[in-house]
C-alpha cells in the first residue's frame, strides 16, 4: 500500500469549560444518537463512527477531544459529530472549540444524499405522505437508526445549496445562504426500489417544512443526512406513545415487532379521522388519544396514559419507545426514571418538537428546550 492510502487525519481541541460537569451525561447522550457507539474507559469516552475515532474526556476546568479519521471528509464530519451535540446541549455557555492538528477545507457530509418527490398521498387530511426517489440509499435502512434530516430546496433553484461541514466542526452554507432543514422519521424504505417514504404531520402553525410539503410536487428536491436516532431494542414488553410526530415511528415499530411480543402503543391525534390502521402484533394494544379540538402539545393525554400502563416486575423485558411535544415528553421521562425507574437502556424518548419555538429557535436554546425539564 503506498504511503498516501495510509494517510490519517487527526486533530484534538482542549477547551476551558469550568461547568463541564452538569453537562457530560447529556452530551455523551445526544453524541450517541448520531450512529455512535461509545465505551468509557477510565475518564475517556472512547467512540467510533463509520468516519473514524474519536474521544471525549471531561477533565477539572474543561474537557478534551481527538478525532481521527482516514480522509478530509470524514475528519470534518467526526468533528461536528461532536461540536455539534457539545454546542447544542451547552448552547448557553458559547463555547468556542479551536481545534489543533490537521485541517481541512469544507467538506459536503459524506451522508448527503438527493431526494426526488416521487409520489405524494393525503392519507388523512393532516397527514401527507410523500415518497422520493433517491440512489445510494442503502446507509439509511436501518431498524435501530429511524430519523434522518431533510434539507428543502426552493423549487427550480439553479445551484442547490447544501451545507458544507468546515475544519472547525460547523456548518457552513455557499455564499452563507442557508436553506430550512428538519429532522423526520423514516416511515418506510425500500433500498430495491431506491425509495424512502416520510409522513408529514400538516400542523396549524406550518414553519418552512410543513409549508415545503403542502406545497410539494413530483420531481421537487430535498437533501437527506442521516441516519441518526435510536430505534426499538428486543423486549417481551413494548410501550410506544406519542403525537402525531411518532406515529410514523410508532407505526414502523410496531410492523417489525415480533408476533409474540406483548404491549401498548398510545397516539394522540386531534379525533378519529386522524388515526390510521396500524399492522401489529395481536398481543399489543393500540390506544388512540383524541385531542377533540385541544390545541397540540397542550394536553395532557400522553403522560396519563402512560401512567396507566402495569409495567413487568422485570423492567429489563420491557422497552419503552416514544416522542411528542416537549412538555408531554419531560412529564413522560420523569415518570418512566423516577417512578418506573425504566433504566436509560430501556427506553428511547425524543423531544419532537416545542409548543413556542421553531426548530432554529431550539438549536439556539439549547438544552432547556430539548432537555427533560
Ligand atoms: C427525532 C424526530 C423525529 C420526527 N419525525 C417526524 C415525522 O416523521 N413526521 C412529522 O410530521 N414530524 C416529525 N418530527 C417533528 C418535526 O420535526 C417538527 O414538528 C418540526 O418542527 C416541523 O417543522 P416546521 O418547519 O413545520 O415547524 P417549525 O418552523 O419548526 O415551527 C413553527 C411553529 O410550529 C410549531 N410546531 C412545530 N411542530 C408542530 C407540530 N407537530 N404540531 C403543532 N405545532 C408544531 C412550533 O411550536 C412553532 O411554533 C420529528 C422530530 C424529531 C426531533
Amino acid at each position: 500500500m503506498s504511503s498516501t492510502a495510509n494517510r490519517r487525519y487527526s486533530a484534538s481541541a482542549a477547551v476551558q469549560f469550568a461547568r463541564i460537569d452538569e453537562y457530560v451525561d447529556p452530551i455523551v447522550e445526544a453524541i450517541a444518537t448520531h450512529d455512535m457507539t461509545i465505551e468509557k474507559r477510565g475518564a475517556v469516552h472512547h467512540i467510533r463512527s463509520p468516519f473514524g475515532k474519536a474521544t471525549f474526556e471531561a477533565r477539572q476546568g474543561g474537557f478534551k477531544l481527538t478525532v481521527e479519521a482516514a480522509d478530509p471528509g470524514g475528519i470534518n464530519r467526526l468533528k461536528h459529530a461532536l461540536v455539534g451535540p457539545i454546542c447544542f446541549i451547552a448552547a448557553r455557555e458559547k463555547l468556542d472549540i479551536r481545534w489543533e492538528g490537521d485541517h481541512t477545507a469544507p467538506t459536503l457530509p459524506e451522508d448527503l444524499r438527493l431526494l426526488h418527490v416521487r409520489s405524494i398521498e393525503d392519507i388523512t387530511s393532516r397527514f401527507r405522505r410523500i415518497t422520493f426517489k433517491g440512489e445510494n440509499l442503502e446507509r439509511y435502512d436501518r431498524d435501530d437508526q429511524l430519523h434522518c434530516r431533510l434539507i428543502f430546496q426552493p423549487r427550480g433553484i439553479a445551484t442547490p445549496h447544501w451545507p458544507m461541514l468546515d475544519h472547525l466542526g460547523h456548518v457552513v452554507w455557499p455564499r452563507n445562504s442557508a436553506v430550512p432543514t428538519r429532522v423526520y422519521t423514516i416511515r418506510r424504505i425500500d433500498t430495491g426500489r431506491q425509495e424512502i417514504t416520510i409522513d408529514f404531520a400538516l400542523h396549524a402553525h406550518a414553519g418552512p417544512a410543513t409549508q415545503w410539503a403542502m406545497d410539494a410536487r413530483a420531481g421537487d428536491l430535498v437533501g437527506i443526512l442521516g441516519p441518526a436516532a435510536n430505534g426499538p431494542k428486543p423486549a417481551k414488553f413494548h410501550v410506544l406513545a406519542g403525537d402525531e410526530t411518532a406515529l410514523p415511528g410508532i407505526a414502523r415499530i410496531l410492523e417489525s415487532l415480533s408476533r409474540d411480543a406483548t404491549g401498548h402503543a398510545f397516539v394522540e391525534v386531534d379525533g378519529k379521522a386522524d388515526e390510521l390502521p396500524l399492522e401489529c402484533p395481536s398481543g399489543v394494544t393500540v390506544h388512540w388519544l383524541h385531542r377533540n379540538g385541544a390545541t397540540a402539545g397542550t394536553t395532557t393525554l400522553l403522560p396519563d396514559a402512560v401512567r396507566s400502563v402495569l409495567w413487568p416486575k422485570n423492567r429489563g423485558e420491557a422497552f419503552f419507545w416514544g416522542g411528542c411535544e416537549h412538555k408531554a415528553f419531560s412529564a413522560i421521562y420523569r415518570h418512566l426514571r423516577k417512578e418506573i425507574e425504566l433504566s436509560k437502556e430501556r427506553f428511547v424518548l425524543y423531544s419532537h418538537w416545542h409548543r413556542s419555538l421553531s426548530e432554529e429557535q431550539i438549536i439556539a436554546t439549547g438544552a432547556e428546550a430539548y432537555l427533560p425539564q
